[in-house]
């Protein structure tokens, strides 16, 4: 069994929000000797030094320094949301019961949030004396539940039923005798007066290790936590290279990235050119010789629908990483692209499975194409092979962990020279 599969349940169940993933993130950089920097001061970078920074609570960059003038950067980024449904601003719905508004965030499978117990994380904003002070909040312990609607009363619950998000999805909180209690609690969590919050719904339950041979993990948001942890242990134990490696970790990739902290923001940007402002080569020639890793979970063929999947290309869990093509750039892994991520994994030894969209089905986008925009060098649109994507409870298998933090561990401690001809990995 992977080695580290109580590490990365530890990491997706202390994860119960972009918020949260972040934190986590940061702490794992803290003990590796990580020194934090914030945006607003001016920063000092030192040669061989270790450094990360974060933005809006839920994103965060990390990159070190090699000895002598480096090369390039070496990118991977993953992305901390999932789908949910983030509360509204003052969430109480009284009533015959109490319930609790929420807007739906990003593309959940809604059917699997019904029936089980939920809480709720994230960021709230606590008042000072002078202004607010944001803090984590998780609650836990079961706290909601979305009901079913009795297949008695409802006969198409088994025939593709048309959900009314406002009607449909509310969960329940408590009695008419409980208005106003659940904005108590969480003033409580919080320890003081809330003025405003980012809080999500999450599900109760664990993550956990299965199948014959416990291979198979199932939890939530393994799109892309899965990801982000395989990305974060290659980049924390692999070896110097010539070239700076950054890890990448955006939030509201679910939405369209497009936030202050997102792939559609300029937060890599902004940090690269503070990294190369303090170099011989500079911005310009460093992005000559870099590389982006997009990693972002893929689809594994389903064993009930494999008609579902391109018939040649079609990854299997446990089999490999997968390296995502699309000729319409939804995904961006070209020819150099491939070829580099390729190599890398040869070094590392490490299965590589391909996958295309079937060609009547279009499937998703991820972070790669919309990054490139900012930062635009050569990329390659990975991820490992997962069952149930934005179910709010997925499947992957611990074998594609293991090659992931193997293949990012080779990635991030090699030196990359991109010319004109071609490219050559050290
Ligand atoms: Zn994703």
């Amino acid at each position: 069994m992977y080695k580290n599969a109580k590490a990365l349940c530890g990491f997706l169940d202390g994860s119960h929000s972009a918020y949260h993933a972040a934190a986590n993130t940061a702490a794992a950089l803290d003990e590796a000797g990580y020194t934090r920097l914030s945006e607003g001061d001016r920063w000092v970078l030192a040669p061989g030094g270790k450094y990360y920074t974060c933005r809006g609570g839920s994103a965060l960059i990390a990159f070190r320094l090699p000895e002598g003038d480096p090369k390039g950067f070496l990118i991977a980024a993953a992305h901390t949301d999932r789908p949910s449904f983030k509360l509204k601003f003052r969430p109480e719905l009284p009533g015959t019961y109490c319930r609790v508004s929420t807007e739906r965030y990003g593309g959940a499978i809604l059917s699997t949030w019904l029936d089980r117990p939920l809480s709720v994380a994230g960021r709230v904003l606590v008042e000072t004396e002078q202004g607010a002070e944001a803090r984590l909040v998780d609650i836990d312990r079961d706290l909601l539940l979305i009901p079913s609607v009795a297949i008695h009363m409802n006969r198409q619950a088994n025939d593709g039923y048309k959900w009314d998000l406002t009607r449909d999805l509310t969960p329940l909180f408590g009695g008419k005798d409980d208005t106003g209690k659940f904005g108590k609690l969480l003033e409580k969590a919080a320890g003081g007066k809330i003025l405003s919050h980012d809080l999500y719904l999450y599900v109760r339950q664990k993550a956990t290790v299965w199948g014959g041979e416990k291979q198979f993990i199932s939890a939530q948001g393994l799109d892309d936590l899965q990801c982000l942890y395989g990305c974060l242990q290659g980049f924390l134990h692999a070896g110097t290279g010539r070239s700076i490696p950054v890890l990448c970790a955006f939030d509201s990739e679910e939405v369209g990235s497009c936030s202050t902290q997102g792939a559609d923001s300029t937060f890599l940007e902004d940090v690269l050119s503070r990294i190369a402002e303090g170099t011989v080569s500079g911005k310009n020639t460093l992005l000559q010789n870099s590389f982006l890793v997009s990693a972002d979970n893929a689809h594994a063929v389903h064993p009930n629908h494999p008609e579902l999947a391109d018939p040649e290309n079609a990854p299997v869990m446990g089999q490999g990483v997968v390296l995502k093509f699309n000729s319409n750039l939804r995904y961006c892994t070209d020819g150099l692209g491939a070829g580099i991520f390729h190599r890398i994994c040869k070094t590392a030894k490490v299965p590589v499975q391909s996958y295309y969209n079937r060609a009547d089905i279009p499937g998703g986008s991820t972070l790669g194409h919309i990054s490139i925009a900012h930062i635009s060098v050569p990329t390659a649109d990975i991820g490992l092979p997962q069952l149930a994507m934005h179910s709010c409870y997925e499947t992957a298998h611990l074998k594609d962990s293991a090659y992931l933090t193997a293949a990012m561990e080779a990635f991030f401690g090699s030196s990359l020279t991109i010319t004109e001809n071609g490219f050559s990995v050290e």
